[in-house]
C-alpha cells in the first residue's frame, strides 16, 4: 500500500485515532455515503468486510494498524512479545487467506489501514472509487457516474 505521508501527519493521524471513538470503517462508509457510493454491511462473505459494494463485485476491509500490523504502526507489544508476534502474524496470514478466497470467488479486494481513513477520509474514499474504475470528480470529491 502506498503511504506518502511524512511523519510529521502520521503522528497527527495517529493522534486522531486516539482522541475519536468512531470507527475507521464508520468514518469510511460515511465518506463514500457522500460520493454517492451506496453499500451494503451485513454479507455472509468471508472475513466479514466492512463494506460491500456489490454492484461492483468489491469489498473493503478498513484494517487496524495494531491487529493487521500497518507497516507504521504495528508494532508488537514488548511484554509478551512472543504471545503478540504469533498472534498478530495469524491475523496477518488470516488476511491473506480471506483476500484470496474471496477474490477467488469474483470479489475485487480493497484493504485500506485505519491510519489512512483516520488522516482523510475523503481520500480513503476516493482512492475506493478510483479502484473500482469510477471517476472522481475532483471538484466535490463525489464519483461521477459513467
Ligand atoms: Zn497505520
Amino acid at each position: 500500500m502506498t503511504d506518502v505521508l511524512t511523519t510529521k501527519q502520521r503522528s497527527f493521524c495517529m493522534s486522531r485515532i486516539r482522541a475519536r471513538d468512531t470507527a475507521p470503517e464508520k468514518l469510511l462508509r460515511k465518506a463514500l455515503w457522500r460520493a454517492g457510493m451506496r453499500y451494503r454491511l451485513k454479507t455472509g462473505l468471508a472475513g466479514r468486510p466492512d463494506i460491500v459494494l456489490r454492484r461492483f463485485k468489491t469489498v473493503v476491509f478498513v484494517d487496524g494498524c495494531f491487529w493487521h500490523r500497518c507497516p507504521e504502526h504495528g508494532v508488537a507489544p514488548k511484554t509478551n512479545g512472543q504471545f503478540w508476534a504469533a498472534k498478530l502474524a495469524k491475523n496477518v496470514a488470516r488476511d491473506k487467506a480471506v483476500t484470496r478466497a474471496l477474490a477467488k470467488a469474483g470479489w475485487r479486494v480493497i484493504r485500506i489501514w485505519e491510519h489512512e481513513v483516520e488522516c482523510d477520509a475523503g481520500a480513503a474514499a476516493r482512492t475506493v472509487i478510483k479502484a473500482i474504475g469510477r471517476r472522481v470528480s475532483p471538484n466535490t470529491g463525489g464519483a461521477a457516474r459513467r
